[in-house]
């Protein structure tokens, strides 16, 4: 079986959580702070900040961001359900916009449309991997007065206009899941230039505390914290943070390795007519967190048909990006809500393979396998 994803893990994240495990720090010490520091300049942000999940860490950009109950917060449904439930969290309610068919990425008009006297900010999707038009973003909430939230989750080591995703504002989220293109197990990070924020969030991901742990070890006086707000308790480990040093190392080969794999997809595939593919536009690079194909009006067979089909043929694939007004959790947010485009998308496109390193057997395979169910 031809698996959907795989995370890049070697002897060399083993040893270092081997040896991270027997130095005795295994939270909030030495590690955690080298991975935040290198994270920074991988990125170009002046912090970042290590957090338990990319969850917590869009949690947490929303209590900094003085979202709360009463406010109204503009993202796509079209995303991963944690972006919305981010939102709902502090208590403000998310409003959905519309993506646009080729990128997937939230559509600036209709997000236009959407902001009311309500509006405190947009959370901007950069979608599997590919950056969202994130300048547009910051001239409509600057315009508009709102705060700009970019749930990167997929995208790290994705850039727009030359730049890495991580400096384009002031607060950018990201995810170190396995599923994702560099993993902690789980973990998450986000960048900011603003100190104020960077202040606070590490605040905040450690109960509120004044003095952190390694501020305590290393000091030659007794010291006493206070809990200074109402904090959580969002670290990250040592030990994971070792297996991200590890990962940063070797982020931009493995991106490399991807965008290798993508481009053979897409040179399989291009001239098939029932299909479209991801497009890339000029000024955008993507980290292909994944691959995604979207089976247009003329395709002889149905997305669900195609995934059964190349699963028995030993190919795992998934359904496109879902929806979340369409799920339970958000009965009560989706009442007359019409996203067709986000909803064709979604239930008409699939995931395929791609991971590194893969073996030119499957990746061939893979491109036989839909070649031959496509008839083409
Ligand atoms: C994976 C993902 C998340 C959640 O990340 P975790 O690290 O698992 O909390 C949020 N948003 C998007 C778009 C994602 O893909």
């Amino acid at each position: 079986m031809i698996p959907i994803a795989k995370p890049y893990l070697t002897q060399d994240e083993a040893q270092a959580t081997y040896d991270t495990i027997l130095t005795g720090w295994i939270t909030q010490g030495p590690k955690v702070q080298e991975f935040e520091e290198k994270f920074a300049a991988y990125t170009g942000a002046k912090y970042a900040i290590a957090l338990s999940n990319c969850t917590t860490a869009l949690h947490l950009s929303m209590i900094v961001s003085g979202i709360g109950p009463g406010d109204e917060v503009i993202c796509p449904s079209m995303s991963y359900i944690a972006t919305a439930n981010a939102i709902r969290y502090v208590g403000a309610k998310p409003v959905f916009a519309e993506v646009d068919p080729c990128t997937y990425n939230i559509d600036l008009a209709d997000v236009e449309k959407k902001i009311t006297p309500k509006t405190k900010a947009i959370l901007v999707v950069h979608q599997i991997g590919m950056p969202a038009d994130i300048n547009a973003f910051k001239k409509l909430c600057n315009t508009h007065n709102l705060k700009l939230i970019e749930d990167a989750a997929c995208a790290v080591g994705s850039s727009y206009k030359g730049e890495k995703i991580g400096t384009h504002s002031d607060l950018v989220c990201f995810s170190f899941h396995p599923r994702k293109v560099m993993s902690t197990g789980d973990g998450g990070m986000i960048t900011t230039s603003k100190e104020e924020y960077y202040t606070r969030l590490k605040l905040l991901r450690q109960h509120g505390m004044s003095v952190n742990d390694r501020t305590r070890h290393l000091s030659s006086k007794v010291v006493f914290e206070d809990h200074v707000e109402l904090g959580y308790n969002y670290r990250l480990t040592d030990i994971q943070a070792a297996v991200g040093i590890k990962q940063l190392e070797k982020l931009d080969w493995i991106i490399a390795e991807r965008r290798k794999i993508a481009l053979r997809y897409h040179q399989a595939f291009q001239q098939i007519d029932c299909i479209r593919l991801p497009v890339e536009q000029e000024g955008y690079f993507s980290n292909y967190q994944s691959y995604s194909v979207y089976l247009k009006e003329n395709c002889p067979i149905s997305r669900n048909e195609l995934m059964q089909k190349l699963l028995d043929a030993g190919v795992s694939t998934r359904r496109g990006i879902m929806t979340t007004h369409r799920e339970t959790a958000y009965a009560e947010y989706s009442k007359g809500i019409k996203l067709p485009v986000s909803e064709d998308a979604s239930d008409r496109s699939i995931i395929i393979p791609l991971y590194v390193p893969m073996p030119e057997e499957e990746i061939s395979e893979v491109i036989n396998k839909i070649k031959e169910i496509l008839g083409r």
